[in-house]
């Protein structure tokens, strides 16, 4: 059975070499698997004939039989165009051409009986269809009572006859032979347990479904059997991955005891004791502790990650922060040393620009077991860094880094792997982190430390950049200092540089010295120079910096309470609530300005407006989610993992659940999937990893 799926489309009838040939570069349509997994992407209604009387502007398309009862060429110019008076008993409605009109009007005839399809709109009274498809009325015309599927196709194949109709053909051909091969591949009780269709007649209706019910149900069990599939192997993932790694137990609360007597500068939030007491009993259980740590920016990630690598510290290890990019490493490292120092424990950095004598000191250091924490980039996975016993790795990773990398810092321990702990400042939505950290524990700060007035957030056009300033010269005069924030991106690097720029100056001329001094930072400028413009920001010597999204990560300066962002529309949802997080560190009332053009897409305004109403991150990363699509928000990093053929993270949420806890409850029950009942699961499992070798070779 596996032999038939992974037959080469060429042997399909109807295909051939070269059909195949493009079949592959087009669609990366290798083998009978591939192609018949090319579901369609939509249908068109072909369940009945509709009557012009009934027609209203909300159906999405409609097929309809009747009769030419005349034709002619109206309007001039580009509104030229051949409109056909098609009558069906019921009442006249018009068939607009405005291409290839004299090819249209040669092939139909007034008086012939046709059908008609496609998506109807009215114009006064009048409804009529635009470039509808038309086929005289036949025997295959006339039948109704099914839905048709359209398939993505390409322009080099549909030269050659493999247009959605010539995909469906060869569709056709395959389900008639894949039939007898198409088993079962969920348990036959999960049929009644979640109310599923099996896989053949899901395989058959997913082609060719004869009513949308059926559809549905379809493609509710395909989702289901992928996302199912997806979680079993996350799950059994971290099963075996406990069974088999043991971790350093750390026991001795010593260190932290100390730390908490003598140099906690703050009372924790209850969030973040419950989230302390998750991963002090993941390293005292002898398991590789595997966890994910969410929270919100600002809501105190640092100190818990500190208090993290203490529990390692205490019982002689040594701890490791890896951050995605040399900033934010940076700013951890800032973050975490006057910590370390008040402990008197080593903290070092270490980054692609660390000098070689520092480096080599840092490696010294490191083996000799005198370094207690190291916070650096990927520089800390190239091999002349050695720990004498790393037993904490935390990696702040905002999706950046992949399964792999983070298995790469696993090994820097020859006997045991490390305890991880993975953080995240941007809030992932549930279904979309049970997915991306389906191998994970996962830990949520949930609340913001006291006394944090929420961030008042406003939208403003360019009219009002007058009074915007005023505002801002109000606030600065309170002793607080203020973000000015343009985009930057890379495909319009020049003209954004040249707004930075502009967008300086004219800060510069509202707010001249010497009352005022201004900062500037963007990603051009040479490491020192932005770290110098950055500490006179820091050390309040400039009340305002004008930057690029470069301070989109880690920074923090708890005077800042206003942050405007300059052409907001253009900034993504997770990056206006990053940005947005750089301000409300304080006790003050912060602001959030976001700044707009007059003219806003549909889109730019559900994020304008989302940002205005909301603070929780969550929430508005499910709002994310929904406008971009989980590919988006992931990166190509995950893509092995996020491929799929029908589930849509973004939409299937409610599948996903059901579909992890069903993979779940199998596991626990047969962790290893050796009973009878699961026979079906084990031969997919071994058939998707057989897959996947192959998928990797050539990848
Ligand atoms: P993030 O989760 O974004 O990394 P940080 O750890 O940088 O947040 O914390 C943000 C700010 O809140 C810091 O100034 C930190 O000192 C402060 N903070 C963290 N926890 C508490 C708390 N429990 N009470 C008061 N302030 C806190
Ligand atoms: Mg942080």
């Amino acid at each position: 059975m596996a032999g038939f799926f992974s037959t080469p489309i060429e042997y399909l009838k109807g295909i051939g070499p070269q059909k195949s040939e493009l079949l592959k570069k087009e669609l990366n349509l290798f083998t009978y698997s591939d192609l018949i997994q090319h579901y369609p992407f939509r249908y068109e209604d072909r369940t009945r004939f509709y009557r012009i009387s009934e027609l209203d502007e909300t159906m999405p398309h409609v097929q309809i039989k009747g009769v030419i009862r005349s034709m002619e060429t109206v309007g001039e110019g580009h509104k030229k165009r051949l409109v056909a008076h098609f009558y069906d008993g019921s009442g006249e409605m018009e068939l607009v051409w405005f291409q290839a009109q004299k090819w249209v009007a040669k092939q139909l005839k007034p008086g012939v009986q046709y059908v008609v399809f496609g998506s109807p709109s009215r114009f006064g009274g009048k409804f009529s269809i635009a470039h509808p498809e038309i086929e005289p009325l036949n025997a295959q015309s006339d039948k109704t009572g099914y839905l048709q599927p359209v398939y993505h196709s390409t322009e080099k194949l549909k030269v050659r006859g493999l247009d959605s109709k010539g995909i469906s053909k060869i569709q056709e051909h395959l389900l008639a032979l894949a039939k007898e091969h198409i088993n079962e591949t969920l348990p036959p009780d999960f049929l009644s347990l979640y109310s599923l269709i099996g896989k053949l007649d899901a395989m058959q209706q997913i082609h060719f479904p004869v009513d949308h019910d059926r559809l549905q149900r379809a493609r509710y069990r395909l989702k289901f059997e992928e996302l199912f599939y997806i979680q079993l192997r996350l799950l059994k993932l971290k099963v075996t991955r406990t069974a088999k790694y043991k971790g350093q137990v750390f026991s001795d609360p010593g260190l932290l005891t100390r730390f908490y007597n003598e140099q906690l500068p703050f009372e924790l939030t209850g969030a973040q004791k419950r989230v302390i007491k998750e991963i002090y009993a993941d390293v005292r259980s002898g398991k590789q502790m595997n966890r994910l740590l969410q929270g919100d920016v600002g809501s105190g990630k640092t100190i818990v990650a500190f208090i993290t690598m203490l529990l390692a510290i205490g019982s002689g290890a040594q701890a490791a922060l890896m951050a995605p990019t040399e900033i934010l490493a940076t700013q951890h490292y800032q973050g975490l040393q006057p910590f370390a120092k008040k402990m008197g424990l080593n903290i070092s950095l270490l980054t692609g620009s660390t000098k070689t004598k520092m480096r080599r000191q840092i490696h010294e250091a490191l083996e000799a077991g005198q370094l207690h924490i190291l916070v650096g980039t990927h520089a800390l996975l190239e091999d002349p860094v050695q720990f004498r016993n790393l037993g904490m790795a935390v990696i702040d990773e905002q999706h950046r880094f992949g399964v792999a990398q983070r298995a790469r810092l696993w090994q820097k321990n020859r006997e045991f792997p490390p305890h991880v702990l993975v953080m995240t400042a941007t809030p992932i939505p549930r279904t979309l982190a049970m997915t991306l950290y389906g191998d994970l524990d996962v830990s949520v700060i949930d609340e913001l430390p006291a006394g944090r007035k929420p961030i008042k957030t406003v939208h403003r056009y360019d009219s009002h950049r007058l009074r915007m300033f005023g505002f801002m010269k109000e606030q600065i005069a309170q002793g607080r200092q203020v973000y000015v924030v343009y985009p930057l991106i890379e495909e319009s690097e020049k003209l954004d540089l040249k707004d930075l720029m502009d967008g300086f100056e004219s800060v510069s001329r509202a707010f001249p010295p010497p009352q005022y001094q201004v900062s500037i930072v963007h990603g051009r400028q040479k490491p020192e120079e932005k770290e110098f413009e950055m500490q006179r920001f820091i050390k309040k010597e400039t009340q305002l910096m004008v930057a690029t999204t470069v301070i989109e990560v880690g920074v923090n300066v708890p005077n800042a309470s206003v942050m405007v962002i300059e052409n907001a529309e253009r900034f993504g949802l997770a990056q206006l609530h990053q940005l947005r997080g750089r301000v409300g560190r304080g006790a003050d009332q912060s602001y959030c300005i976001l700044m707009t053009d007059v003219k806003l897409s549909k889109e730019a305004r559900i994020r304008i407006d989302t940002m205005v109403r909301t603070n929780d991150g969550f929430e508005i990363a499910d709002i994310d989610l929904k406008l971009r699509g989980p590919g988006d928000i992931t990166g190509t990093q995950q893509s092995g993992l996020m491929d799929m053929t029908i589930a849509d993270l973004g939409k299937d949420g409610e599948i996903m659940k059901l579909s992890r806890q069903a993979a779940n409850d199998l596991l626990e029950a047969d962790p290893d999937l050796s009973g009878s009942q699961n026979s079906n699961v084990r031969r997919q499992v071994e058939a998707q990893t057989r897959e996947r070798v192959n998928w990797s070779r050539i990848s």
